[in-house]
């Protein structure tokens, strides 16, 4: 989560739905005439999630590694992408290990 996103995750959930609609009608003023209802979850106080996308300490030094075909292991997803947190990145991840694994099998 990001330094803007704590006080957002701090306010009670109907709160953070208020807020919601408040900002989106800056963009889109119907906004507040066509709301009904809404519901807001915070991800890292999800228990069996704990957040919502890979944080590396060091990814310059570690992604080769991570990224590394190991014997019969091979990992994709947005944690192996440089767009953490992004369907893309997990959709590019998903694509250069499938790349990877094909040039693989028809080189052996
Ligand atoms: C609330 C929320 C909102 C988001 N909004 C956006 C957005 O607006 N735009 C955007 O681009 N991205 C968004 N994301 C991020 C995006 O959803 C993820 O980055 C993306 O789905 C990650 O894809 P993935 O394939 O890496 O992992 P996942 O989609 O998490 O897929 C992993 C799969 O592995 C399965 N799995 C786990 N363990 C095992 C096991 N042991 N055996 C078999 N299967 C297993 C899981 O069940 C899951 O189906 C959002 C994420 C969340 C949580």
């Amino acid at each position: 989560m990001g330094r803007n996103g704590i006080p957002v995750q701090r306010i009670a959930p109907e709160e953070r739905v208020a807020k919601a609609v408040e900002y989106g009608a800056q963009i889109h003023p119907q906004y507040t005439q066509e709301f009904s209802s809404g519901v807001a979850v915070t991800r890292h106080r999800v228990p069996w999630v704990l957040g919502c996308y890979g944080i590396w300490a060091d990814k310059e030094a570690q992604y080769a590694t991570a990224a590394a075909m190991d014997g019969r292991t091979l990992m994709a997803g947005e944690h192996i992408s440089y767009l953490p947190a992004r369907q893309e990145g997990a959709i590019l991840s998903a694509l250069d290990a499938v790349t990877r694994l094909h040039q693989h099998v028809v080189s052996a």
